[in-house]
Formats: C-alpha cells, sequence, structure tokens
C-alpha cells in the first residue's frame, strides 16, 4: 500500500467507500436522522439494523403469504411451511449442523438457553450436581441455571474472569467434579468483546464427561461458527442480533441428548399422538416448537443469514474486513486519550465492541449526551451485573460495531466523547 502511486491509492480508497456505501444503502435504517443529525448506531450487540431482504421477506409474509406453518392444505400455510423450514435448512448450513433434526427455533438465545436449562436439567441434573458457567455471562446464562440448581437442589460454580477480562480457562478441570453435568459458556461476551476458544473448552470438559452449552448471541455475528468443529453440545444464539427479525432464535443441539430430554412446553405440533391418558411426542426439531412459532420471524433468519454471509464474501468482504482493521486500530487510543477512561477487555481475540467507564462521570449520562449528538451507544449494567461487580463499578458504556459501521463513526464517536466528558466535568 505505501508503495502505491497517488491514483492507485485514490482509487483503491474511492473504491472502499464505494463499497461501503454500498452496503449501508442495504440497511435502510442507517441513513435517518436523529435530533436532526446523522445517526451513528453503534448499539449493534443489543441489536442490529435490517437490510432491505429481510424487510421485504416480512412485509411480503405480513401482506399476503400468512398461514399457519404445519397445519393446513392450503396455498398459504404451504408457503410459509416452505419458508420456514427452507430458513431451517440455511441456518443448518450456516452453522454446519448434521441435520435440520439439530435445528430448533425458538424466540431467541435466551429461550434457546432456558429450553436447555429446564430440560437438560430435568432429565440430567440431580441434588448434589453441579452447573459451571462462565464469569463473562450475560444473565440470560446466569440465571436459567441458578433457576435449574435452586430446583434440583445443585450447585452452581462460576470460572472466573480475571482483571483483563480473559476467562480463566485453566480453573476449568479443577472446578469440575464427579457431579458436574454441564458448563454453560459464552462464545464472544456481551460486555468485553472478548473471542472465547470453545474448542479447546469442550475439549476440557468432555474429557471429563461433560457436556457444553455455548452462549452464541454475539458469537453468530462475528465468528465462524461450524458446531461440529466445535463439538459442543448446545448453540444458542437470537435472530435480531444477526440483521434478522426480534421474537427468532435458535438452539443447535446434538441429536442423542436432545431426544433424551422431555418437552420444555406443552401444546399444538409438538405430538404425534394425544389421548386423555397419554401423549407421545413428535419426532425432532417438532418435539421442542410448541404452539404456534413466530414462523415470520424464523422464516427471515434465510435472508438475514445470506446478508451476514455476504459481508463476508467478495468485495463487500475485503471492504468490511479493512474497515474493521481501521477501527480496531484506531479506537481503543483514541478513547484512552480521555483522561480517567479505563476500557474493558483489553485481551485476546476481540470484536470491534469497546466497554468502557470515565472517572467521575456517570455512564448513563454520557450515553444521554452522546444520544443528543445522534450517536446510539448503551450504557449501565449490560445485563451482566456479577461482570460489574468483578470491575467494581456500577455500569459502563459500550460502542459495539456491525460491518456496516465505518472508520468515519468510529471518529465522531472519540471526539464527541472528548466532548461531552469535558462537559460534563
Ligand atoms: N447472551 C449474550 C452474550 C447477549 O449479548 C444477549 C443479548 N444482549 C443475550 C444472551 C440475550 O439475547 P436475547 O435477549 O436476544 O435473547
Amino acid at each position: 500500500m505505501f508503495f502505491m502511486r497517488k491514483e492507485k491509492v485514490c482509487f483503491y480508497f474511492c473504491n472502499m467507500n464505494r463499497i461501503l456505501e454500498e452496503i449501508r444503502a442495504a440497511v435502510p435504517a442507517l441513513s435517518q436522522r436523529v435530533y436532526d443529525k446523522p445517526l451513528v448506531y453503534l448499539d449493534n450487540a443489543a441489536t442490529s439494523q435490517k437490510p432491505v431482504q429481510v424487510i421485504e421477506l416480512i412485509n411480503k409474509m405480513n401482506s399476503a403469504l400468512n398461514g399457519n406453518v404445519h397445519r393446513a392444505m392450503h396455498y398459504l400455510s404451504e408457503m410459509t411451511t416452505e419458508l420456514y423450514e427452507q430458513a431451517r435448512e440455511r441456518v443448518r448450513l450456516h452453522i454446519n449442523a448434521p441435520g435440520r433434526e439439530n435445528i430448533i427455533f425458538t424466540s431467541g438465545a435466551t429461550a434457546s438457553i432456558n429450553l436447555v436449562a429446564s430440560s437438560f436439567s430435568l432429565r440430567f441434573l440431580r441434588e448434589g450436581d453441579s452447573i459451571i458457567i462462565a464469569g463473562d455471562s450475560h444473565h440470560s446464562n446466569i440465571v436459567p441455571w441458578q433457576i435449574a440448581c435452586e430446583r434440583a437442589g445443585a450447585k452452581l460454580k462460576v470460572i472466573p474472569v480475571d482483571g483483563r477480562g480473559r476467562l480463566e480457562v485453566e480453573r476449568i478441570e479443577s472446578l469440575i467434579e464427579p457431579g458436574t453435568r454441564l458448563l454453560a459458556v459464552t462464545h464472544i461476551s456481551n460486555v468485553l468483546g472478548i473471542v472465547n476458544n470453545i474448542r479447546e473448552i469442550v475439549d476440557i470438559a468432555h474429557a471429563k464427561g461433560v457436556k457444553v452449552l455455548v452462549d452464541g448471541a454475539q458469537g453468530i455475528v462475528h465468528d465462524k461458527v461450524d458446531v461440529q468443529a466445535m463439538d459442543c453440545d448446545f448453540y444458542a444464539f437470537s435472530g435480531h442480533k444477526l440483521y434478522g427479525e426480534t421474537g427468532s432464535g435458535v438452539l443447535y443441539g446434538k441429536s442423542d441428548l436432545l431426544n433424551q430430554m422431555p418437552p420444555y412446553m406443552g401444546g399444538g405440533e409438538m405430538v404425534e399422538r394425544v389421548t386423555y391418558e397419554k401423549t407421545t411426542y413428535a419426532p425432532l426439531p417438532l418435539k421442542f416448537e410448541a404452539g404456534t412459532p413466530n414462523f415470520i420471524a424464523a422464516a427471515a433468519l434465510a435472508p438475514a443469514i445470506e446478508f451476514a454471509a455476504a459481508l463476508e464474501s467478495g468485495e463487500w468482504g475485503r471492504a468490511v474486513k479493512e474497515e474493521e482493521r481501521a477501527i480496531m486500530e484506531y479506537l481503543p487510543n483514541a478513547l484512552l486519550e480521555v483522561e480517567g477512561l479505563r476500557l474493558y477487555g483489553t485481551v485476546g481475540e476481540k470484536i470491534p465492541l469497546y466497554s468502557f467507564s470515565v472517572e467521575g462521570c456517570n455512564s448513563s449520562d454520557i450515553a444521554q449526551m452522546l444520544d443528543k449528538l445522534g450517536i446510539a451507544v448503551r450504557s449501565g449494567q449490560m445485563c451482566s451485573e456479577p461482570l460489574m461487580e468483578r470491575y467494581s463499578v456500577t455500569g459502563m458504556v459500550r460502542a459495539s460495531f456491525a460491518p456496516y459501521n465505518t472508520l468515519d463513526e468510529a471518529r465522531f464517536l472519540a471526539l464527541s466523547l472528548k466532548r461531552v466528558v469535558k462537559m460534563l466535568r
């Protein structure tokens, strides 16, 4: 690059800008103004913005193709069932699951984890046993396990996180005891943005006969997920963080475990035969899909995944990678120029997600003032209260980037933050 002639450098950057503009144009919400200022959307870890093809499919299904799935013989029902099952196949391919029976549609990562915490624990967790969770967990991967342990009379143990945010993986072996049934870990923390080495964790757990659930709410967006290569027993994620619709989610599970687990909810579609005396259940995956699912949101996972795949390949992929590299090189240093700023999650492989606190400033005040400048960030405990306690803070500010964000937006954030902190002090 340094040896490129001037015209070539210009061509390179102009082309990059054109591609990024093209990507952003595919996501209508990004071009809006808030408080009469261009929106700078940096709360992607909470929910991402949707591309045109997702919006179009949702609109089409709501306005025309609306028939309940798996139930009727009529055209509309057949069309929605086809879209619903096509989305299941698209998800299967995306995470390399062996079969469609391994893909259960849920309403989100939280629902997926609750399903396992309830159903797996009913089958396998007994008094005196234990479950291990990761110290970088979201509440969704803490509370369901607490409930399950309370019900069974089991213990909940925690893998600690060190000062720089690293999960202390080397402590797992000593935490495992004969009655440990499952390890629930985070693929990528929503607070620290650190990518955990799932295969390494799975190997440690499996060597001792312990099953592993992975909370992939952030992992599915920022890392390649191959559930067979990871060898995890369960993988949970939400559609709305992956450019899809709210109310959609996925639980991947290994067939032998899912077959041994009792249903989570009872109702329509999850049955084979019902009598007042006894009910037999439908085969996987329908055994875990009781009631009318959010079939429009589930179907929208297909175009959402297509968009995610497009962001990783060809000229889009190259432009996104280059912009992300530039953001990650620039932003941590620019943030640390703010006096009294403390950055969390500063070790290992990271995604462009930056959580920080600023001495003498309340995190909500910072977020509110940034909002008035058009910048959307998250503030507070970020559904990870124990992690806040770990760092002795009441809250943090988080800027989380998606592939459609730009270096210019990162620059505007750093500049605005300096102004805001000056005003608050
Ligand atoms: N786990 C992690 C790591 C998350 O970031 C989130 C959402 N912030 C969840 C679980 C819960 O996802 P949802 O609310 O979509 O179920």
